[in-house]
């Protein structure tokens, strides 16, 4: 059986996959090189690149399974390999502690003016008079989205002894009462937090789930986070909300990536890392391994 691997998969995984399969790792390459490689492989691995399309699918005539290391499906035709009796696996919950702490990141980048106090320094000011913080104790986290990373971040917020209150479309009760989280509608998480995290999967419905009437019923100053996907947050909209000072944000995921040339890039209030919330050492081992372990099963299969 032969995999081929089209990204960087963690060194525990490909020992897994090499004990019982011949294993090609080839990152980087064109949608062209995948179909002209694919062709003699049983099962091909990607992380959020390189795109698994249809051509891609009708090439790997031997192809029985997609593994991706990761959670996101964005990057896979699931609909047309499960058409062609190609299964689809991937690692949801490998990087779920990695995403709550990478929001915990931004969030006390943003209490503490990390990133600006960094600058100054190195910029030789010494800004101990204007750089004042907030505490996270006492205030609202406001989670939208209330699934593994959400309430795996609630819990985090409680022991930072910030209030938690969560909003989700399915029912929450348990989850939230064993968080110590209170529910709420869209409407009160956007008006009662003075931080949210978005923790929803991009889908038609999520699209732009929070947009310029969304930002309007925020707080004054509150900070918007968002980790999950590019697109669930309107950035036309939020630029113009930084730009007028209503609230400030930190984003990990963008509509592009990376956002070249966007006006994000020169707003101020916003914190900004390049997609890293998943990546950790420790996240990218448990995709590693949880996807070897999952091709093997459905190759055996
Ligand atoms: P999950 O499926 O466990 O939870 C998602 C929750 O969102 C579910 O409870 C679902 O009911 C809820 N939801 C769906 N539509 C909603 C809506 N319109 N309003 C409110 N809630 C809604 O997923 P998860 O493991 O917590 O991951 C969340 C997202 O995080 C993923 O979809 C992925 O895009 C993103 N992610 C990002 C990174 C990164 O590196 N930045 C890494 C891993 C995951």
């Amino acid at each position: 059986m032969k995999v081929l691997v089209l990204a960087k998969l963690h060194p525990e995984g490909l020992a897994l996959l090499q004990q019982t399969c011949e294993v090609e790792v080839a990152p980087g390459l064109s949608e062209e090189e995948v179909v002209k490689k694919i062709p003699g492989c049983e099962a091909v691995i990607v992380r959020s690149k390189p795109k698994i399309t249809k051509a891609v699918i009708d090439a790997g005539v031997h192809l029985k399974v997609i593994g991706r290391a990761g959670i996101g499906l964005d990057n896979v035709d699931v609909k047309y390999a499960e058409s062609k009796g190609v299964r689809v696996v991937n690692t949801p919950e490998a990087t779920t502690e990695s995403v709550a702490e990478h929001v915990f990141a931004l969030l006390l980048s943003k209490a503490r003016d990390v990133p600006k106090a960094d600058h100054s320094m190195r910029e030789g000011k010494w800004m101990k008079n204007e750089l004042m913080g907030k505490e996270l104790m006492g205030k609202t986290l406001g989670i939208i989205g209330f699934g593994r990373i959400g309430s795996r971040l609630g819990e985090i917020a409680a022991a930072f002894g910030m209030k938690v209150i969560a909003y989700d479309v399915i029912d929450i009760t348990e989850r939230a009462r064993d968080v110590g989280a209170s529910v709420g509608t869209l409407d009160e998480v956007l008006r009662e937090s003075d931080f949210i995290s978005l923790h929803v999967p991009l889908l038609p419905s999520t699209r732009n789930l929070i947009s310029q009437k969304e930002m309007e019923k925020m707080k004054q100053g509150a900070v918007l986070i968002n980790t999950s996907r590019g697109g669930i947050v309107d950035e036309k909209a939020l630029y113009e909300a930084l730009t007028k000072k209503r609230i400030e944000a930190a984003l990990d995921v963008y509509e592009a990536e990376p956002p070249a040339g966007s006006n994000l890039l020169t707003a101020d209030g916003l914190v900004m890392t390049p997609h890293i919330a998943g990546s950790t050492e420790e996240g990218q081992m448990r995709a590693g391994i949880d996807v070897a372990r999952k091709v093997v099963e459905a190759l055996k299969s």
